[in-house]
């Protein structure tokens, strides 16, 4: 199975990217903001709980999103490989990400990091506030999201890099050239 992480900061592509990745090569595909949006559209418990955290532009605890990872992970069958879209975004999710996979049988294949200026970041969520209207893509969540990425989750760079998983891939550019360098990663696996 191929197994991917896709990483970056808040507004790096991760979604788009995945897409793609998804459409040629056929893996499932769990972003776990996806499944938080969904839960609070919902209305479920889950949903409740979920919304006051992505408002305060914070991360929903690890024990709650290891559960949901595991879940979503076990629903699909005869997989041919997953990416990872927003998840780990912890240390102790990585490590859990680790076992889960490990007791399973599976492992990460390969972090793509995919980095981008603050500024370029900025930029594009403001953007994707107005067109898409996520109530977390406004000015002050933003910066509070982009803090909490520096401090909880681009640590996990160093954590994948020690893993002997970690690529950088440049996150600036067009979305062809963005991909191509992904794809040519992902052939070297
Ligand atoms: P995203 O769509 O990946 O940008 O996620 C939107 C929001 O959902 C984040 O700002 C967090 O509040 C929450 N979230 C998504 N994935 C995770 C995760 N792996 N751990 C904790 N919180 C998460």
């Amino acid at each position: 199975m191929l197994n991917i992480v896709i990483f970056g900061a808040p507004g790096s592509g991760k979604g788009t990217q995945s897409a793609r990745i998804v459409e040629s090569y056929g893996l499932n595909h769990i972003s776990t903001g996806d499944v938080l949006r969904a839960e609070i559209k919902n209305g479920t418990e889950l949903g409740k709980t979920a919304k006051g955290y992505i408002d305060q532009g914070q991360l929903i605890p690890d024990e709650l999103m290891i559960d949901i990872l595991a879940s979503v992970f076990d629903s699909f069958k005869d997989s041919k490989g997953v990416i990872f879209d927003g998840f780990p975004r912890t240390i102790a999710q990585a490590e859990a990400l680790k076992k889960m996979l490990t007791e399973r049988g599976q492992e990460v294949s390969v972090m793509l990091d995919l980095e981008v200026p603050e500024e370029e970041l900025m930029t594009r969520l403001i953007k994707r506030g107005k067109e898409s209207g996520r109530a977390d893509d406004n000015e002050e969540t933003i910066k509070k999201r982009l803090l909490v990425y520096h401090s909880q989750t681009a640590p996990l760079i160093d954590w994948y890099k020690k893993e002997n998983k970690y690529c950088h891939i440049n996150g600036l550019g067009t979305m062809e050239a963005i991909f191509a360098e992904i794809v040519d990663a992902i052939e070297a696996l």
